[in-house]
């Protein structure tokens, strides 16, 4: 009886559905770090759609293509291999959430620069790039099981996401966040370029005509500024598990 009973409970796991989470929100807002920690509580696969803008920028960097040539930058972007996988344990302890590999080469680090962040923003305002990088998105979270997180994945990667998020904090909070990081990483910016930095790529991400930063109607809004990361996780975590009854 009691083994019947195991075996009911675990058929109901197996069944029960794997779904698509969307976390869209504006730099700072904690989502590379809340969407990690929620994939690893419910066993999804994580993955950054922001680190593919910043690899392709990065390429692009190194080829000196300047940002107006949006058809030879269209063209790079098809002609590189990006590859996101689970970061080794001290790169996890230093604060990455993603290995990230451009044409076959880690760039892990070298893409999370304030410049390669600047350069990303600007190419992602082109559509022959995001047409190439979402049809690759969409590829890597097919089937479900998956947090993804960026601009514009709860309105044009996954539209029929089960569960979407934008998450916001004051852009003060957010600033002070990445400040953070690049103090631990040892860059000396100070917290008023950083905050003009955010303020920055914030506008340009709201502002540009294709796939702007916008919440989605359907999108659940958490502003996280006086929230934790493990609270903020948690709470998404809950709300999958309310959708994943739904969805069973
Ligand atoms: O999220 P992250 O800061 O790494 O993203 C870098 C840049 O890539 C953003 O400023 C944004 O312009 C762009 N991006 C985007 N759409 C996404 C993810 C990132 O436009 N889904």
């Amino acid at each position: 009886m009691q083994e019947g009973g195991k075996n009911w409970k675990a058929g109901i796991a197996e069944m029960s559905a794997r779904l698509t989470i969307a976390i869209d929100g504006p730099a700072g807002s904690g989502k590379s770090t809340v969407a990690r920690r929620t994939a690893a509580l419910l066993g999804y696969l994580y993955l950054d759609s922001g680190a593919m803008y910043r690899a392709v920028a990065l390429k692009a960097l190194e080829r000196k293509i300047p940002i107006e040539d949006e058809a030879a930058l269209e063209a790079l972007t098809r002609e590189t291999r990006i590859e996101l996988r689970p970061p080794t344990p001290e790169q996890e302890t230093a604060g990455l959430k993603n290995r990230v590999f451009l044409d076959g080469r880690e760039v892990t680090e070298e893409i999370r620069k304030a410049e390669v962040a600047q350069a990303a923003s600007r190419l992602a305002t082109i559509a022959g790039v995001r047409e190439v990088l979402v049809a690759e998105q969409q590829r890597a979270g097919q089937g479900g099981g998956v947090v993804m997180e960026g601009r514009d994945i709860g309105t044009v990667v996954f539209p029929k996401a089960e569960l979407k998020i934008f998450l916001e904090a004051s852009a003060e909070t957010r600033a002070q966040r990445r400040w953070k990081e690049h103090q631990e990483k040892g860059d000396k910016f100070s917290l008023l370029e950083v905050l003009q930095e955010v303020r920055e790529r914030d506008k340009r991400d709201r502002e540009r005509k294709v796939s702007p930063l916008v919440r989605a109607a359907d999108a659940v809004l958490l502003d996280n500024t006086a929230m934790g990361i493990e609270e903020t996780a948690r709470l998404i975590v809950f709300l999958a598990h309310e959708r994943e009854a739904v969805h069973t």
